[in-house]
């Protein structure tokens, strides 16, 4: 098959893409646009290995550029799509260049919600998404450590409490504030968010929730030194990390028409509301069957859409429908996340809080919908392969360890 494909952001999803149609056989050409300075490298190494010091510039590369060559795959770092002109089927970028398309991607990807207080803006207020965002947090963490000033994190998100980790490895005091009343609010039950409130606070983090910020307040050279609550109080910081949340770059697609809807509606295929143009990634927003939507921000996301948009562009229909899985490592935790707890109305545990090791299993109706384990990697697996299968344990069975899980998937047991 032979067209001209032009794939709009080169991270994850916008590299599964250009490899997967490769392996598909698509021999046409390949171009994958890239505003950043590098081709396509891991992110989430950046509130982790990376920003800790511990991984080199070799390792956080997805693909070198010989890779990417060999394959035929013409990357274009430094350049900036900016229009998309659906009628002549064409991209226009930055510098005015016009590229043409039988086939378009979008994957642009997300980028972080911006915080809207007075001194948001300030000198040392940052946020995390890229590695250039990764080292100048990580040069603001070195100046807090050498200066003995604190660094204060916004949200008790993902970002937030990876951050919050690494920074204590480096010794730097940290305050952690979260709106809501809980950390993970939106994708841990309860007992698991109070789980992780005591072990930032056993690792000497300030842990403060239901707080609402009023402003940010400088020094006489426009660095941030502090965090002001709208009760007055007010918590001092020599670097604040913002990390409340992201949003999908879907203005390119809105702007040339394409159905968005806080993000770019995809259907398990990846394909838009215009036929030739497909959505993968953080960027994009899937309809589900019963019409609702969902918008996942994750590795494995971005992989597969980026896989399922190239199959759909090569006419073939390969839709992303398994089990979401996520993951989080903080300190010598490790978080796996197989499915979506949420709706779920029973929640049971799989081993021991206190001990190293077990599972939160979530149920709704009865019927297994995610397990949330901690360093408990066989559950996630089997969690991940009952969920896949649609196979569901009582709760009773997956309370408890003695049940082997697997022994269900022999009998395909299914609820
Ligand atoms: P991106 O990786 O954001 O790539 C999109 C690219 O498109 C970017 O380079 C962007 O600059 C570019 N772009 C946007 N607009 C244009 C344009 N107009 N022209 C040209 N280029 C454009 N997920 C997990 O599952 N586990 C983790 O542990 C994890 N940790 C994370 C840690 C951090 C710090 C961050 C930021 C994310 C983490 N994630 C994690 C999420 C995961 O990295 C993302 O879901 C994934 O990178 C999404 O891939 P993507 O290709 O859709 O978007
Ligand atoms: P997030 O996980 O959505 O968490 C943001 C947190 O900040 C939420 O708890 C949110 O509360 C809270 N918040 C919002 N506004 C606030 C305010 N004004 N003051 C204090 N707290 C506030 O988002 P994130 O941590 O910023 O991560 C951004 C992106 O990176 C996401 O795509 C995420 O998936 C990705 N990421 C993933 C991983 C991982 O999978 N391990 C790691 C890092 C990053 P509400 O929920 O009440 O709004």
């Amino acid at each position: 098959m032979t067209g001209s494909i032009v794939i709009i952001g080169a991270g994850l999803a916008g590299l599964q893409t250009a490899e997967a149609l490769r392996a598909g056989g698509f021999g046409g050409s390949v171009t994958l646009v890239g505003d950043e300075a590098t081709g396509p490298y891991h992110r989430p190494p950046l509130s982790k290995a990376w920003l800790a010091g511990e991984m080199d510039a070799g390792q956080l590369a997805m693909r070198g550029p010989d890779m990417l060559a060999r394959k035929q795959i013409d990357l274009r770092t430094h350049t900036r799509a900016t229009g998309i002109d659906r009628s002549s089927q064409t991209v226009t970028l930055a510098d005015g260049t016009r590229l043409p398309y039988t086939g378009l991607v979008l994957a642009t990807g997300s980028r972080p919600r911006l915080l809207s207080v007075p001194g948001a803006s300030a000198q040392g207020v940052l946020a995390l998404r890229t590695r250039d965002d990764a080292d100048q947090l990580a040069a603001g963490l070195s100046r807090c450590a050498e200066q003995g000033k604190p660094l204060v994190v916004i949200g008790g998100g993902f970002i937030g409490l990876e951050v919050a980790a690494t920074a204590r490895k480096k010794g730097i005091a940290v305050t952690v504030l979260e709106a809501a009343p809980r950390l993970l609010g939106r994708v841990l039950a309860p007992a698991l968010s109070d789980w992780y409130a005591n072990l930032h606070r056993s690792h000497g983090v300030e842990l403060l929730l239901n707080t609402q910020i009023s402003q940010l307040t400088t020094d006489a050279d426009g660095w941030v030194n502090g965090v002001q609550q709208a009760d007055g109080t007010r918590i001092p910081a020599g670097l604040v990390l913002v990390g409340i949340g992201a949003q999908a770059n879907d203005e390119l697609a809105a702007e040339a028409g394409i159905a968005c809807d806080r993000g770019i509606v995809v259907d398990d295929c990846g394909r838009t509301s215009d036929p030739v143009i497909f959505a993968a990634g953080d960027c994009a927003v899937r309809r589900l069957a019963d019409g609702t939507l969902l918008r996942l921000e994750s590795v494995q996301n971005a992989t597969e859409q980026g896989k399922s948009a190239a199959a759909a562009l090569l006419g073939q229909a390969r839709p992303f429908t398994a089990t979401a899985w996520f993951w989080s490592d903080q300190y010598d935790k490790k978080l796996q996340m197989a499915g979506l707890s949420t709706g779920a109305d029973q929640c049971v545990l799989r081993g021991d809080m206190a001990a190293n090791g077990f599972s939160m299993v979530h149920f709704k109706a009865g019927k297994l919908v995610a397990v949330d384990s901690i360093n408990a990697v066989k559950d996630h697996l089997q969690a991940r392969k009952l969920l896949d299968a649609g196979v569901s344990p009582t709760p009773e069975q997956a309370a408890d360890t003695a049940f082997d899980l697997a022994t269900l998937l022999q009998h395909g047991k299914t609820v």
